[in-house]
């Protein structure tokens, strides 16, 4: 089977004309007055396959928009307005509508506090999806790309990786995370933060960005290939919670780290000469921002640990289809 990345490459990639940045980036970007851009983006969520059927519906409508405004952090957009496709079960359409009284006021509380505006959308009957649409708007020529990565620039990551798939994998019943450990990775699962102020002011600060929904190795990738360059990551720098930095040499938690999607942090680099602004702009907004690497000359991605130790490069992300 080809890959979802092959898919768009294969039969969706076109060229774009008048400056227009089409397919390939977290959202596109096309002129909107003389001084500034739209950024437009869109993300599904299917039942089954991104969340449980009986999934809380109030975290549900939070993280459907969550996941949306994540695309446009990564672009250092201002999200503006968004529509709803919803396709429902008729299970869900109760006489007391509690599914969707709930769905609607997780989607909403987040809505507002972004002063994001529902515009539109489209409501069908059939197995639960989940679509959200998102515009943004940017000052002219500001957006950050995933193809402006400069060689000599520093890797940087917000929050903490690997904690979304290590509550997915207790979920699956794949390892058994005891209640406190359970606490602290379950809320990056279900209702992840979008980075929407720290994507804002890296506007000026970094070279390229990207939001982590596929995993780290994936999504820097996107960044390297894109940009045509090579990267190198310490494995012991990536920011994690303790369970996972204490047992790193076991793969299922190597795993989870380097190729756990859902986190909806942001990775992006920039120039050494930013490092002080970058360190007191994390202090700021009370997000740790850490250093996690070097882009280099060349296109692949080696990962060191802190032995010097090349970390298996077949960790991939995910991918719908492979
Ligand atoms: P993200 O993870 O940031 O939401 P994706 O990995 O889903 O982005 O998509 C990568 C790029 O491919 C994006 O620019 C997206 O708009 C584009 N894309 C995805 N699917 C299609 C499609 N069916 N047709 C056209 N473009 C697509
Ligand atoms: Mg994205």
């Amino acid at each position: 089977m080809i890959s979802e990345f092959d898919i768009i490459d294969r039969f969706f990639q076109k060229p774009t004309y008048n400056g227009i940045v089409g397919i390939g980036d977290d959202a596109a970007i096309i002129p909107a007055s003389q001084n500034t851009e739209f950024a437009i983006s869109t993300d599904t969520l299917v039942s089954g396959k991104h969340f449980f059927p009986d999934a809380d519906p109030y975290k549900l409508g939070y993280k459907s928009l969550a996941v949306n405004l994540s695309d446009m952090a990564a672009m250092g957009a201002k999200p503006r307005w968004v529509l709803l496709a919803l396709t429902l079960p008729k299970h869900l359409v109760t006489h007391d509508n509690a599914w969707l009284s709930e769905f609607s006021r997780g989607f909403f509380d987040l809505a507002n506090t972004y002063q994001v505006e529902l515009i539109g959308g489209d409501t069908t009957a059939g197995p639960l999806n989940i679509n959200v649409q998102i515009i943004g708007e940017i000052i002219r020529g500001k957006a950050i790309r995933r193809n402006n990565a400069q060689v000599g620039d520093d890797i940087w990551v917000s929050g903490q990786l690997g904690s979304a798939s290590l509550a997915l994998k207790h979920e699956l019943q794949q390892i058994t995370l005891t209640p406190e450990e359970l606490s602290q990775c379950l809320p990056a699962l279900l209702m992840p933060s979008a980075r929407i102020t720290l994507g804002q002011r890296l506007v000026n600060l970094a070279h390229s960005a990207i939001d982590i929904s596929d995993g780290l190795v994936a999504d820097l990738g996107h960044v390297l290939k894109n940009s045509i360059v090579a990267a190198r990551i310490n494995l012991h720098d990536i920011p994690c919670l303790p369970i996972i930095k204490s047992n790193l040499a076991q793969p299922l938690f190597r795993e989870c780290l380097l190729s756990g999607g859902d986190d909806y942090e942001l990775c992006f680099t920039a120039s050494e000469k930013n490092r002080n602004a970058i360190e007191s702009l994390g202090k700021e907004l009370n997000l740790p921002l850490t250093r996690i690497g070097k882009i280099l000359v060349g296109h692949q991605l080696v990962i060191k640990d802190h032995q010097e130790k090349l970390i298996s490069p077949d960790i991939k992300g995910y991918d719908h289809f492979i």
